[in-house]
């Protein structure tokens, strides 16, 4: 079966007569345990949820690959699934390795409370196979494509050296989905994603999860979940899987009007700069078209001032105006408004959704008119 299949196909349940053809969320907090607990699937809501669970089986057969199968593990936001890996992994005079450029409430987390207990971060512009790099690393954390930047890493090359290096390394995946890109077939020990983002897309929950192949590993992020309670509602779940029987459908549309859209942007004349890892004058391009599928929804690019994107913005009928991306609705944002990030005052960060692809070129080419 191909991938667009088994994803619809994981989100039904059972072909039981008279049942219906998709769960409804378990609302539980205790389960029914009488006698000795551990003959009871279910016990209590905050280590597992069998919502969650279906929800967990259709997420971990797409981070699966040829040989092997993942698990995966889901938490209330992408933050939460972060967390659970630093705090399941690292330990005082551990080192930890990030792009200076990867997602800023995973850098403030590690530079705010994890260094303050003990961890070393460093943060490299990039991060390479270079085993001078890697000496000493507990655990490399890789986010390809990055936000909001769009910096490409060889998840392959890195993954070998690390293991070489006796490190661990996660992938934060979440512009790319594991419908685009799967790290764990390309070596990675955990694949991390913010499911609010092109997962689930409807940008109306926020979900987070973590993947791994390694059972030991699932078992400490598991126990780290059960721990710390940072838990997902079963409505939330439900309606996650509800979203993802449209996975392929939408990200298929979303990614190729982005493609489009970065053709657009890279030959106007105002336009100073066009990210995007399926241009072929990206620098990651090569590595993108190596190890994805789709080269995501993103599309980052550069105007000449903090004005000229705010005009812009503000002349587009169809862009709409929100942080975050990967939603079914096309949204844009001057990145530089929230601090946080060394991008220009021009840079704007462009969600493509699943609109038809001539309005949206021709409200761009309207709005872009508009800077003057
Ligand atoms: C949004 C995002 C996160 C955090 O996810 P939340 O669901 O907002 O907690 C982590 N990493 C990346 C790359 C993101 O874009």
């Amino acid at each position: 079966m191909r991938d667009a299949t088994r994803i619809l196909r994981s989100t039904l349940t059972p072909p039981e007569p008279g049942t219906a053809l998709h769960p409804g969320p378990v609302f539980a907090a205790p389960f029914h345990t009488p006698g000795d607990p551990a003959n009871a699937a279910y016990s209590y809501a905050r280590s597992h949820n069998p919502t969650w669970t279906h929800l967990e089986q259709a997420i971990g057969q797409m981070e699966s690959g040829d040989g092997y199968r993942a698990r995966a593990l889901v938490f209330a936001s992408g933050m939460a699934a972060v967390t659970a890996v630093f705090g399941a992994v690292l330990r005082p005079g551990d080192v930890v390795l990030l792009q200076a450029g990867a997602y800023f409430a995973a850098r403030v987390l590690l530079q705010q409370y994890f260094a303050g207990m003990g961890v070393v971060v460093r943060t490299p512009a990039t991060l390479s196979a270079d085993p001078a790099q890697l000496a000493g690393v507990r655990l490399v954390w890789i986010e390809t494509p990055s936000n909001p930047e769009l910096g490409v890493t060889d998840i392959a090359a890195v993954s070998r050296a690390a293991h070489a290096a006796g490190a661990l390394v996660a992938v934060d995946n979440t512009t790319a989905t594991p419908l685009a890109q799967r790290p764990l077939a390309l070596g990675a020990d955990f694949s991390v994603a913010s499911d609010t983002k092109a997962m689930t897309g409807h940008s109306d929950i926020l979900l987070g999860h973590v993947a791994t192949r390694d059972r030991e590993l699932r078992q400490q992020i598991d126990q780290w979940r059960t721990l710390t309670g940072g838990v997902l509602g079963p409505m939330e779940a439900w309606l996650a899987l509800r979203s993802m029987a449209t996975l392929p459908l939408r990200l298929e549309r979303s990614c190729a009007n982005a493609q489009r859209i970065a053709e657009f942007l890279a030959a106007h004349p105002r336009v100073e700069r066009t990210l995007y890892p399926g241009l072929p004058n990206h620098p990651g391009h090569a590595i993108a078209r190596a190890q994805m599928r789709y080269y995501g929804p993103v599309v980052s690019f550069v105007l000449p001032s903090q004005e000229a994107a705010e005009r812009m913005l503000q002349a587009s009928r169809l862009i709409t105006q929100a942080t975050s991306f990967g939603g079914i609705t096309t949204t844009a944002e001057r990145r530089a408004r929230w601090g946080g990030d060394a991008v220009a005052p021009g840079f704007v960060r462009l969600s493509a959704g699943c609109e038809d692809i001539e309005d949206l070129l021709e409200d761009l080419a309207q709005a872009l008119d508009a800077i003057a």
